[in-house]
């Protein structure tokens, strides 16, 4: 490992500025994945900036029913929170389903959405990737693509966006608040990562020394009935082969709104609007379920890959979605 200088600063904006002046300075909060990339060579900052103690700890109530999710919240202190639970289950579910529990202790809201993919190629630093090592190659295509990506990806990259928590958090048009040197902002969640396209070594469109300091979740009603299903190739501790963060509203048998995404199959959390679109006003039954899925996932492209490939994702997914819109709906 490389040696690191490390820093403590008593605030946010002082870890901000140190941060942004210097390229090789990385923040560290919860370091559920930072370490284990400090310990594989696939980060070697110079500097590493302590922000564990610098954004907020709470979740506080919003006007009509929202939350503040301050970047410090522990993931397992999210799923546990009672208003988390019974007005955003699908987000309860979601982070529950992540990691272990000793890892959810550790990890934060801020840092969750920051992790990086699984792609083995990109942890095993003799092998060449343009994710960590720009214009050197993409070794995942042609090889090993049992988790990789069938929506979205590129000729650069293909790899999956691995967090649970992001899932959910694009289905419920949570909204990010960012502060950098120039001030604050806030990014829609669904705007935060990027696509591959030939910048994949770039995740997210967070500026260098750009921190997260809260995620807020807007008042959803909808939300109150929703739903996170995983599907892993072992049933805890791995992630998704494919996922579904759903919320339903259905009247006398039609679907009057819904809220989809989809993990383990893009460089980010894939909002399912095309989904959403076919599925408002349509009858509230398998085939129609159906159909939205199929809509989505019109533009799918399986890789082919030295372990079978990943074409098994998309009849996965279908009925993944169908599953979980069914029982959302029984539930209306
Ligand atoms: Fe690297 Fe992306 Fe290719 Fe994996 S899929 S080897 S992360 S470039």
């Amino acid at each position: 490992m490389r040696p690191f200088t490390f820093e403590a600063p008593a605030d946010a904006a002082t870890a901000v500025r140190t941060v942004s002046a210097d390229p090789e300075a990385a923040f560290l909060a919860g370091g559920t994945n930072l370490v284990d990339h400090l310990k594989l060579g696939v980060a070697e900052p110079g500097l590493l900036v302590d922000v564990t103690a610098l954004t907020s700890r709470e979740v506080a109530d919003l006007d009509g029913g929202g939350l503040r999710i301050g970047a410090g919240v522990r993931n397992s202190d999210l799923a546990a929170d009672r208003r988390v639970r019974e007005r955003y289950p699908v987000l309860a579910q979601a982070l529950l389903s992540g990691a272990s529990g000793q890892l959810r202790n550790m990890a934060t809201t801020g840092g969750n959405p920051l992790q990086r993919t699984r792609c083995v190629y990109f942890q095993d630093v003799t092998t060449p990737c343009n994710k960590r090592e720009p214009g050197s190659g993409c070794s995942a295509i042609g090889g090993a693509t049992r988790g990789h990506a069938v929506l979205g990806a590129s000729e650069h990259c293909i790899a999956t966006h691995p967090s649970d928590m992001a899932v959910a958090m694009a289905a419920l048009d949570a909204q990010v608040h960012v502060l950098g040197v120039d001030g604050e902002r806030t990014i829609p969640f669904g705007d935060l990562h990027r696509l591959p396209g030939d910048r994949p070594d770039h995740d997210t469109v967070l500026e260098h020394g750009e921190l997260i300091t809260a995620i807020d979740l807007p008042p959803s009603p909808i939300a109150r009935r929703s739903r996170y299903r995983k599907v892993r190739d072992r049933a805890s501790y791995a992630f998704a082969l494919v996922s579904v963060a759903a919320a339903l509203d259905v009247d006398d048998g039609t679907v009057r709104d819904c809220r989809i995404a989809f993990g383990g199959v893009a460089h980010k959390p894939w909002r399912a609007r095309r989904a959403e679109e076919v599925l408002r006003g349509a009858a509230a039954d398998v085939r129609g379920f159906r159909a939205a899925a199929e809509a989505e996932l019109a533009d799918a492209r399986p890789q082919d890959g030295i372990d079978g490939g990943n074409a098994f994702k998309i009849p996965l997914l279908t009925r993944t979605l169908v599953a979980v819109l069914r029982e959302l709906a029984e539930e209306s």
